[in-house]
């Protein structure tokens, strides 16, 4: 395949309500997108949202990235979608950010060529109906509770509650949704490495006593704290999920080895693309380590392959696909409409998505 024409674009939407983390705050979604046209005239998209919180990738680096590997991209006949980045020069030197992209972009066009949908292209029998979780943002706790009952009012059966900014608050945060809420609902908490060990140790025992069920604690302390990841795993009566802390295949073969966590956080953009975040999935799946299908805070192709990847791959347990439900409008035609909590991939060729150039 011959990679003819590339273009970038940015695809804006606004926020009905602020997604807070214990590391930032986003009020309007803001993605590159990418079109690539093969000398056949076939389509394919990928997206990335610049997250430098998380990934430490700047916008300007993604876009300087991007402008090489695309140069490098128009010049080079792709054999092997798997193998691409093999054969580009800079392919390994850039940022995860703007492989990612790439790796989306030519995913989505190889499987529209074949004319079957991505999770068909990747293997995946059938389709299946997903359920994600959705996210309450870090704020007060009367607030977080009244938005955890609009959450079950929709249909969610689990909500991923955002804490980690101070501890004392985060017991008020999550008593406060769980007694809104009653005890049939699941919750995750995620700390986003706002915990000291210390805390964790006190904290996460305290959270699955007063306020179960929950379904695992997110990445409770600092990325590179591994060994007390590894004792907060140890003695943590709900599973340990590694996020910040397992970004890339080879981090998460660490966490594996070193016993830091119980579970997997996947998301495309830390991980470098479709293949990637699969490599970890297959890992995970030998291993019989469940994982949790994420995101960054994005709705547009990286996402929609997320969705195609998650519901085909067995290692994958939970899912935290929720972004567009923070969207006052879906900036997309065509492609998979996560509204709701359930999401249920189609039929159609590719991603199946026409994003504004
Ligand atoms: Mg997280």
């Amino acid at each position: 395949m011959r990679i003819q024409t590339t273009e970038l674009g940015l695809m804006q939407a606004p926020l009905r309500l602020p997604f807070k983390t214990a590391l930032r705050t986003v009020t309007m979604l803001e993605e590159i997108s990418l079109k690539m046209t093969d000398d056949a005239g076939e389509v394919g998209w990928g997206s990335v949202v610049p997250t430098p919180a998380i990934t430490g990738e700047s916008e300007d680096l993604i876009r300087s990235d991007l402008k090489t590997l695309l140069g490098e991209l128009r010049r080079t006949p792709i054999v092997d979608v798997w193998k691409w980045k093999e054969v580009l020069p800079s392919a390994a030197h850039v940022c995860r950010s703007a492989q990612c992209a790439v790796d989306v972009a030519l995913h989505d066009l190889s499987a529209r060529k074949a004319g079957i949908p991505l999770w068909k292209w990747l293997g995946g029998a059938h389709t299946i109906v997903m359920n994600t979780n959705m996210t309450i943002s870090v704020e007060e706790p009367a607030l977080m509770a009244q938005r955890a009952q609009e959450a079950v009012r929709k249909g969610f059966t689990s909500l991923k509650v955002k804490v980690g900014l101070d501890s004392e608050l985060d017991k008020a945060r999550v008593l406060a949704i769980r007694n809104a809420i009653g005890s049939k609902i699941s919750l995750r908490l995620d700390a986003n490495q706002g915990w000291s060990e210390q805390e964790s140790l006190s904290l996460i025992p305290w959270f699955a006593e007063m306020c179960g069920p929950i379904d695992f604690i997110e990445q409770p302390v600092k990325a590179t704290e591994i060994a007390a990841m590894a004792n907060i795993t140890r003695h943590s009566p709900v599973p340990i999920v590694a996020d910040e802390s397992a970004m890339t295949l080879a981090q998460a073969k660490n966490i594996l080895e070193t016993k830091a966590a119980h579970a997997l956080s996947v998301k495309l953009i830390k991980a470098g693309g479709v293949s990637e975040a699969r490599a970890i999935l297959d890992l995970a799946y030998a291993e019989k380590i469940p994982c949790l299908m994420s995101c960054m805070f994005e709705v547009g192709a990286g996402f929609q392959a997320a969705i195609h990847l998650a519901s085909m791959h067995p290692a994958v347990h939970w899912v935290d696909l929720d972004s567009a439900e923070f969207l006052t409008a879906l900036p997309y035609q065509g492609g998979v409409r996560p509204l709701g909590p359930t999401i249920r991939c189609g039929h159609e060729p590719g991603l199946n998505l026409e994003l504004r150039e």
